[in-house]
């Protein structure tokens, strides 16, 4: 990855080690395995933690690495591109980590970071709820209401939540003023501890991601305090902004895993292209074929600079307001090419492989089925296009989007 960058040493030594250890440990057999029995990695998670992979953007003072947002994407990409179901899957262990990183309060970060970064706990961020993922500009179902001098009750359901079976500690984006103009300026976001109150329901029948628990959870009378909105009392009804900003990195580290996955699928679709023979050639021979797979190599050559450069954006708009058009622009537009650029690559590759490529053995129909759910979550493609349009072509040419 980023070959042609001037990685510093240090982040150079990261590549390596991480790329060995993610062969050591993310092997085919172990992927197939977990996404047959549907079951979330700890192992290997709490292995990932244990090197300290999971918390390289965790402060050293609660427990994690102290390093940035490159550095992430660092370990991301060389873990995805070995095996994109398991690794992605237990880099998906800390969503929602950033939530903590960014905004949360010094007490917020002690109680829950050094546990994050040890593998102790799972956690998670919850925004989508049934009636919609798309909008959160809308009247929250989830509602957090006062009941007394400092506590809250909330009541509603969350869906398709990552961990949504197993997290220990999530972020929860809720309604606190339903009358708010316009609604949004009314949301506010808890750190919710997983107590009595909170019902979970695994979602069945996915297409694929297996591995990772994706489910509904219901929240009924569930009780927080002022000191459990996120970064403090002051941050009442600024929940919806604390979303936008999370979702504007996440989005970065979706698309760089998305672009990792493409590599990988690219990888095998040259591999088996080269050994195998048809009509007394090897494929790769056949220009058609040869063709397809050089529009991928391109896409994902040009796809991976564009991390590099997004990843320098977004992390000068944390210190530089005006930054932050530009890194709202890089990710999106990167989250939209690098999901789609997945779900191309893995589908040439099953299409390279012939009736191998669909086969589970084979592992790129397993990577297809995965790839899908990059274009969906941090945001559709729609919704990443929308949020381009606003820049390219102006706020009031998109204000109907
Ligand atoms: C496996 C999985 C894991 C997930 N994990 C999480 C999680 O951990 N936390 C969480 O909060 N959510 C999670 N999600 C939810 C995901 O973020 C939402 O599914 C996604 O944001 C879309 O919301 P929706 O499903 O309600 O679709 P809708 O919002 O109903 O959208 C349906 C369709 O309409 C399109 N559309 C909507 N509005 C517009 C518009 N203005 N312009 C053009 N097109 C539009 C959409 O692009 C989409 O194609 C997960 C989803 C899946 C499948």
């Amino acid at each position: 990855m980023f070959t042609g960058f001037e990685l510093t040493e240090e982040q150079r030594l990261l590549q390596d080690a991480v790329r060995e250890f993610a062969k050591k440990e993310f092997t085919p057999e172990r992927s197939r395995e977990y996404e047959e029995k549907g079951e979330f990695p700890w192992e290997l998670y709490r292995k990932m933690c244990q090197q300290g992979y999971l918390s390289v953007q965790i402060p050293e003072e609660y427990g994690g690495q102290g390093l940035g947002l490159m550095e992430e994407l660092i370990v991301i990409y060389e873990s995805v591109k070995v095996e994109p179901v398991l690794a992605y899957t237990v880099w998906c262990g800390i969503f929602g980590v950033d939530y903590l990183i960014n905004f949360g309060t010094h007490e917020q970060k002690a109680k829950w970071l050094p546990k994050i970064a040890k593998g102790e706990i799972v956690s998670t961020a919850m925004f989508t709820e049934p009636a919609g993922g798309s909008d959160l500009t809308r009247v929250l179902d989830t509602r957090a209401v006062k009941v007394g001098d400092k506590v809250w009750k909330i009541n509603g359901t969350k869906t398709f939540i990552t961990n949504g079976t197993i997290f220990d500690v999530a972020c929860v984006l809720t309604q606190t003023d339903p009358n708010a103009k316009p609604p949004y300026r009314g949301q506010t976001v808890f750190v919710v501890e997983r107590k009595p109150g909170i019902d979970t329901t695994l979602i069945k029948g996915k297409m694929g991601w297996h591995c990772s628990p994706t489910a509904e959870v219901s929240f009924s009378d569930v009780e927080v305090t002022d000191d459990d909105i996120l970064g403090g009392p002051a941050n009442l009804n600024r929940g919806f902004y604390q979303a936008i900003s999370f979702l504007d990195e996440s989005r970065v580290k979706v698309a760089c895993a998305a672009v990792a996955t493409a590599e990988a699928a690219l990888e095998k679709a040259i591999q088996y292209a080269k050994e195998r023979k048809a009509f007394g050639r090897v494929i790769a021979g056949f220009q058609g074929l040869a063709y397809q797979i050089v529009d991928v190599a391109t896409k994902v050559e040009l796809a991976k600079s564009m991390i590099f450069r997004t990843a320098k954006v977004v992390e000068r708009a944390r210190h530089d307001k005006a930054m932050m058009d530009e890194a709202v622009k890089l990710a999106s537009m990167l989250k939209w090419y690098g999901a789609k650029l997945a779900v191309e690559a893995c589908d040439l590759a099953v299409e390279v492989l012939g009736g191998y490529g669909y086969i589970a053995e084979y592992d790129v129909e397993r990577w297809f089925r995965f790839a899908k759910v990059l274009e969906i979550v941090e945001g559709t493609r729609e919704i990443q296009k929308n949020a381009i349009a606003r820049y390219v072509l102006g706020r009031e040419a998109a204000q109907y989007f």
